[in-house]
Parts: structure tokens; sequence; C-alpha cells
């Protein structure tokens, strides 16, 4: 990727629809601003990548649930359009209503994009304390199915069933997956996490698929291990982990916890990777109800996942370049956020970045 690209201006318009620029190095990018703080942490991101000459447009799209043809909900065709041409994506946070209305529209963008990869890695970060200080590892969740696949029913009243559904094909594809992500970035040991000794059928087979996948890799190292002593080892050793492998639940639950070793969701970025080459980033976190709309919200986690995403298009440079300013203006604590232990607003430590890059 030539260095000499050219400065792009973003477009920042929120919900606006933009034509894209005719030059092809410029790389579009369906920005979902989601709800909440998202337009906020959305808006500090295009400062940023402004300030650090990042050569892309962004296609802004909003993602609400709407009723299609037989009353599914779908999203937008305007962003299932902007995502099918893109490929690749950035996204803030969106609500979700509790136990009624509309299903989650995280799920819903998984599901359309079969988005089945979700990556989050877990790096201290210098100067932010924590109870560990080198924490580096990185969770590889599959994300279509297992308890999350929506197959509930009433067995007879007061008795509910929830099906578990762990099939072949995606439990090698994941695992083929966490292995080609561990050989590509350097990191050396694969670890699928199970309960196989339980849910003998289920984790049974997921756990077969890792090991046929592993054995051709010899080049990385092969782990399992029961997802209860990963757990009791994670919170009492976390830098023997690399990288994890392992069902939807456990991976929901299991990044959430490792995102809890290196300061919380507000500074865990990641991604979503699909089958037909789509790609997702997003911020983990909420919508931050009690905070939005006061420029209070820590953008990083965002930011990150936009460092996560530059990477994915192959934008090494400017990834590296805004990564190190986050990273020194956190260590340097002068201009951070609350949650971060600082007074600055949301919009003085984005120009504080900004000024690093
Ligand atoms: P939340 O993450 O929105 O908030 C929890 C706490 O963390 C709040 O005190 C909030 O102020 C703080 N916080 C979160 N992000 C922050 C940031 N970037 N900077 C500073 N502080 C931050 O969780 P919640 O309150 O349980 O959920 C609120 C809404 O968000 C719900 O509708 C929920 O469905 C949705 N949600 C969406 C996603 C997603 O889109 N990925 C994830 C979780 C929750």
């Amino acid at each position: 990727v030539s260095l000499q690209l050219r400065r792009c201006p973003s477009h920042r318009v929120m919900g606006g629809l933009h034509e894209p620029p005719q030059d092809e190095m410029i790389k579009t990018i369906t920005l979902i601003p989601g709800d909440g703080i998202g337009p906020e942490i959305s808006s500090a991101v295009m400062k940023i990548f402004d300030a650090a000459k990042v050569p892309v447009h962004w296609e802004e799209r909003n993602v609400t649930a709407i009723k299609g043809p037989g009353g599914k909900w779908m999203i937008p065709p305007e962003a299932k359009e902007s995502m099918d041409k893109s490929k690749i994506g950035l996204k803030g946070p969106l609500k979700t209503p509790i136990a009624a209305g509309h299903p989650s529209m995280n799920l819903l963008l998984r599901k359309t994009f079969d988005l089945y990869a979700n990556v989050r890695p877990c790096v201290s970060i210098e100067g932010y304390k924590t109870a560990y200080s080198d924490v580096d590892l990185v969770t590889i969740r599959e994300n279509t199915e297992g308890e999350y696949s929506g197959i509930e029913h009433v067995i007879v009243d007061g008795v509910v069933q929830s099906i578990k559904l762990i099939t072949e094909d995606a439990s090698r594809r994941i695992a083929e997956f966490a292995f080609e992500y561990a050989r590509s970035n350097q990191r050396s040991t694969v670890t699928a996490v199970h309960k196989a000794n339980i849910m003998r059928m289920s984790d049974g087979l997921f756990l077969k698929k890792c090991r046929e996948v592993a054995e051709n890799y010899k080049d990385i190292k092969f782990t399992e291990m029961y997802l209860d002593t990963v757990c009791l080892n994670m919170v009492q050793e976390p830098t023997q982990f690399d990288v994890l492998v392992m069902p939807n639940l456990y991976g929901d639950i299991l990044s959430d916890l490792c995102a809890g070793l290196i300061g919380g969701l507000g500074v865990t970025p990641s991604g979503n990777i699909g089958a037909n080459g789509v790609a997702i980033f997003e911020s983990v976190h909420g919508t931050a109800p009690d905070i939005a709309g006061k420029d209070l919200a820590n953008p990083t986690a965002l930011l990150l996942s936009a460092v996560m995403m530059l990477r994915h298009m192959g934008l090494h440079e400017q990834s590296r370049k805004i990564q190190t300013a986050c990273y020194d203006t956190i260590q340097d604590k002068k201009v951070v956020t609350k949650d971060l232990g600082g007074n600055a607003k949301c919009s003085e430590f984005t120009d504080e970045i900004c000024r690093r890059v």
C-alpha cells in the first residue's frame, strides 16, 4: 500500500448519503454511527482519520429495524446495499429493546452478512493501570450458532427449551479462522475452549473439528481447556493465553471477562469477519444512555476497532500511527476522559489524539 496517498476529507453529515469520490485509491467504508453515544464517538473517529490523512470515504447508513416482506425483521436496504458494495463497515453501539419489539440489530447484522468470526484482541494499555500489566490475548468466538441460534419454544406451560445448535461446518470454519489468524499474526498457540465433558455431542463435535484442523497447522501449538478451567486460570494468570477459540455463548461471556482484564469495554476493540469478504468492526460497549449527548464518551473502543479495520484493509502505516497516538494520549494521562481517570471531554481527548497523529 502506497504511503503517498492524498488526503481525503471525510463527509461527515450524520445520516447523509454521499456519492463516493472517483478515486480508486480511496476506499469506501460503511459507517453505522449507532445510537446513544454512537454519533459522538463516530465523529471522533472520523476527525482522527482526517488528521491522520487516511484515504477513506465514509458512507453513513442508519441501521434501524424495519419489517420486510412477510413481516420479517431486516436491516434497511440502503445499509445492506452499502455493505454489499464496500464490504467493510465500522459500527457504533445499537440499542436493543428488552424482551419485546425488534430483535438485536447486532444479531441481525451478523446473520445478514454471515459474520461468523468475532475477534477481540485484549492487550494491556501501558499507563492505564489494571490488575495485570501484560495481557496479550485474542478471543475468537463462533458468531452464528450455539445457544444463539434462536431456536426456543414452550414444551408445556412453565417449561421452555432453547436449543444449542453446533454444526460440523461452522466448527471447522471457526477453527480454521483461528489457526489462520494465529499464523498471520505471529501468534504461537490456539486453545479450544469447551465443555465436552458435559455437552458431549455438541461441544464434542466442536472440539473434534478443532483437533482435526490443528493437524494442518503444525507450526501452531494446539491446546484444549474446559471453559471453567479457562475462567479460573484467566483471572489468576492471563498471560498464559494466546489465541482462544470457542462456541458462541462461551465467547460472549469470556470475551467480556477478558476485556475486564485490560480496563473494560471502553478500551476493547472488536471485529466481525464474514464468509463473503464482508467485515464489520465495532465497539463492544453499549449506547451509554446516561452520558449520551454530553460530550463525555470515551471513543477509544471504536477508534481501536477502526485501527483493526485499517489493518484488515492493509493500511498498516495509518493504523500504526493512530494506535500510537491513542496509546500515547492515554499513557500521558493529561487529556483523558473520566472513565480513563481524567476530566477531558470526548472532543478534547479526540483533539489531543489528532495533535499527535
Ligand atoms: P452500556 O455499555 O451502554 O453502559 C454501561 C456503563 O458504561 C454506563 O455507565 C456507560 O456510561 C458506560 N460506558 C459505556 N460505554 C462508554 C464509553 N465509550 N465511554 C464512557 N463510558 C461508557 O451498557 P447498558 O447500559 O447495559 O446498555 C445500554 C444500551 O446499549 C442497551 O440498549 C443495550 O442493548 C445496548 N448495547 C449495545 C451493544 C452493541 O451495540 N454492541 C452492546 C451492549 C449494549
